[in-house]
């Protein structure tokens, strides 16, 4: 059977900054791979004047890394148009509804659409709305749309948008992007879980101790800061990347690798994230804000310097914090996290640390054995590995701790699929198992606001944290005090 996949692709933000990064080389990956072919054409959509030659050299430029010859990137190239296009003008749609007929024609695209909107989400509704109202919605084909990050700020403004997008899409027409779910190793966490009896086995609070997950940026703001101090790493990070890591984490086996079963699993294990009370957020969550700072001989900025960043924002670049689960499987068991710019290093990474044996039989000069922790490494490292006790050689009974490891080469991991590339072809196959779900969205952002809410009822002493280190010493108290520590010290190497 082909595997070919026929669809025209209308780009919304084709001139943007994730379109030129993201999108078109996603697609000459899926085009040199044979998922596209002959029947598939992209239209391009933004309100500057550009001419179809101007657009399709933009389009070759993005992908000049990964060409296999000029000629092949003019060939995936000629399937580019462009069409300048005002989202908020109902009479543009129809100029685009033309053009998309003309192309389904000439490509025989049956039909079959993909709306992405790459672009600022204070226009996902209406362009939602105009695609139905101006009839480009076809009676015979698919019609998918696809939604980039952020799905409102808070769960009100979530649910206005949800409800104007429903009103021209079903929920199973809709990809709510978190590109997070398209990478590898995050895929992964399910296999490492259902392909192996040792660890199903194991994972609960019997035997898991706590987990901890850590997704670390080195790099700041950089020219992003307008939109970033309008978010924070609350809304940018916790409400959808790692949620969504600790919901697959979490939840219960599905009965099948589909994306219905996996999603009830998921649904099910967010609605068991224990909601604060507010004045119990400072119990659980620490923030945090970069200040400058001097590295090797290089000045760093300090957030509050950066770019188009307000010169006492409160706006927190740092967020750590303990999250619990309240269903059998996991009460008890901490769920810790971190997040934040300007970190010591960039890298995530979950450890699984599993509780210790019942009784130390060994002779360790009284020291306790040190945990058995396995480690999911997402990026930039891809891989895995798992810390054991065994005998030292020798006389005596003392314990040293060995590392399993498996580590993904460079080239496998640059050989791998990118995460956009996979969500594409995901959206084109109608299976959404790595978009999120409303219900998931709806629970992140009740969870976030309850935090959210707390947290601007007070003024914080910013900075709190230089830049290149793991953020504020608070975010290792949330660990201590329970008895723990984080497993994964970059600054203490
Ligand atoms: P961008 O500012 O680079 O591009 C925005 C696009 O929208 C441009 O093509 C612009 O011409 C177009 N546009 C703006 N107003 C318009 C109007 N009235 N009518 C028609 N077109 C209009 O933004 P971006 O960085 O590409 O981001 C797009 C979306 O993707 C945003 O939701 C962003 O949060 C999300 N996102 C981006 C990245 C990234 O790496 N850039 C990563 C994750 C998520």
């Amino acid at each position: 059977m082909s595997k070919e996949k026929i669809a025209l692709f209308t780009i919304f933000g084709g001139t943007g900054d994730l379109a030129k990064r993201k999108l078109y080389p996603s697609l000459y990956r899926l085009y040199k791979k044979g998922y596209l072919a002959e029947k598939f054409a992209v239209i391009g959509t933004a309100r500057r004047e550009w001419t179809d030659d101007y657009y399709r050299e933009i389009v070759v430029n993005s992908i000049q890394d990964l060409v296999e010859s000029p000629e092949h990137a003019q060939e995936f190239a000629s399937h580019f148009y462009y069409q300048s296009h005002n989202v908020t003008d109902i009479e543009h749609y129809d100029i685009l509804k033309l053009l998309s007929e003309t192309l389904d024609t000439r490509y025989q695209l049956e039909g079959n659409r993909l709306f992405y909107l790459a672009m600022s989400p204070k226009f996902f509704g209406v362009i939602s709305q105009n695609l139905k109202d101006c009839n480009l919605l076809t009676a015979e084909g698919f019609n998918r749309l696809i939604i980039e990050k952020p799905f409102g700020h808070d769960y009100e403004s979530a649910l206005e948008l949800n409800n104007q997008i429903r009103a021209s899409f079903e929920e199973n027409q809709i990809y709510r992007i978190d590109h997070y779910l398209g990478k590898e190793m995050v895929q992964n966490i399910s296999a490492v879980r259902f392909a192996n009896n040792m660890f199903e086995a194991m994972w609960n609070n019997r035997y898991i101790d706590n987990i901890q997950i850590t997704l670390s940026e080195s790099i700041g703001v950089e020219e992003r800061g307008g939109y970033y101090d309008t978010s924070g790493a609350l809304r940018d990070m916790l409400q959808n990347h790692i949620l969504q890591v600790i919901s697959l984490l979490a939840m219960e086996p599905p009965t099948r690798l589909q994306d219905k079963e996996i999603r009830t699993e998921k649904i099910k294990a967010l609605q068991a994230v224990r909601l604060f009370k507010p004045e119990e957020v400072s119990d659980y969550l620490v923030r945090g804000q970069y200040g400058p700072s001097s590295i090797s001989g290089e000045e760093l900025k300090g957030y509050r310097e950066e770019f188009n960043v307000a010169p006492d924002s409160q706006t927190e670049t740092f967020v750590a914090g303990k999250i619990m689960i309240d269903n059998f499987r996991w009460s008890g068991v901490p769920f810790y996290f971190r997040t934040g710019k300007r970190l010591t290093n960039k890298g995530t990474q979950i450890d699984i640390e599993f509780k210790n044996v019942p009784l130390n039989l060994f002779d360790n000069n009284d020291e306790p054995l040190p945990p058995n922790v396995l480690t999911i490494y997402i990026q930039p490292i891809e891989g895995f590995s798992l810390e054991l006790n065994t005998k030292k050689v020798g006389l005596g009974l003392e314990t040293e701790t060995l590392q399993l490891e498996h580590k993904h080469s460079a080239e496998t991991t640059a050989n791998s699929s990118e995460a956009y590339e996979k969500l594409i072809l995901d959206c084109l196959n109608g299976d959404s198992t790595n978009f999120t779900h409303w219900d998931e969205v709806a629970s992140s952002w009740k969870f976030v606001d309850i935090i959210r809410k707390a947290w601007d009822n007070e003024i914080v002493e910013f900075p709190n944290y230089p830049s290149g280190s793991m953020g504020p010493v608070e975010s290792d108290q949330v660990l201590t005090k329970d008895g723990f520590k984080w497993h994964w010290c970059p600054d203490k190497q």
